[in-house]
């Protein structure tokens, strides 16, 4: 099978982690694009695994570079997609992952077109979100408050997705997950259809 590109988004708190976690042994090889932030590392959180953590002047640098697929500031810090593991995953075949906010996914769409698979995660509600977010216990007040008015406009991008999960149980949204992760491995791009039919028509 072809490589696939799959992006989830989601409020922060929606729960894009915990499902990614709870499915990683359920969906074969697939590559989960750790993207570089500007933002300080949360208790837990391993340099490398969650994401490569670096000052704003070295993730201005790789700007200027060229280093990134797509970068956006969300929340007031900046936060990208490394171009190159993406581009080695995907020339393996692999299944590539990213947890990206709806303007990395609007990039993302346009870098990588009618390849991309898309699904956005939310709680069944903006009170539940608030819940799981105090309940984190990894953010101030203020970090709260600033990602539940991100929710709220992050949630009116809902039509530009593909599919849509509701992370009321984790294994009800961890089955839908990995039914999206199955689809997207079936998802041919339009050059790749036009290369299917010109073989398919030459034997
Ligand atoms: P994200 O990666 O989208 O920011 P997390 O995966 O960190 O979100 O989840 C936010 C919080 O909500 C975590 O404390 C997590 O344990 C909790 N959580 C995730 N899914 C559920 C669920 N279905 N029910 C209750 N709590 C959940
Ligand atoms: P958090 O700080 O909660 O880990 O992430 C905050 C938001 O940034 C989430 O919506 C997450 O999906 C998004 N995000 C994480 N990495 C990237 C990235 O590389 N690019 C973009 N555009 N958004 C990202």
């Amino acid at each position: 099978m072809s490589s696939a590109v799959l992006v989830l988004s989601g409020p922060s708190g929606a729960g894009k982690s915990t499902i990614i976690n709870a499915a990683a042994d359920s969906i074969g090889d697939f590559y989960f694009s750790v993207s570089t932030t500007t933002r300080a590392p949360r208790e837990g959180e391993v340099e490398g695994r969650d994401y490569h953590f670096v000052t704003k002047e070295q993730f201005e640098e790789g700007i200027e570079n060229g280093d990134f697929l797509e970068y956006a500031t969300v929340h007031g810090n900046y936060y990208g997609t490394s171009l190159l593991p993406v581009k080695e995953a995907l020339e393996q075949g692999k299944l590539v992952i990213f947890d990206i906010d709806v303007q990395g996914h609007r990039l993302v769409r346009e870098a990588l077109g009618s390849k991309v698979v898309s699904a956005f995660i939310t709680p069944p509600t903006l009170e539940e979100l608030e819940k799981r977010l105090k309940g984190r216990e990894s953010d101030s007040d203020d970090v709260i408050a600033k990602r539940v008015a991100n929710a709220k406009i992050e949630i009116e991008a809902l039509d530009e997705y593909d599919f849509l999960i509701i992370n009321d149980s984790i294994k009800e949204a961890k089955n839908a997950f990995i039914s999206i992760a199955n689809a997207a491995r079936y998802r041919m791009s339009r050059e790749e259809n036009r290369e299917f039919t010109k073989k398919w028509l030459s034997q």
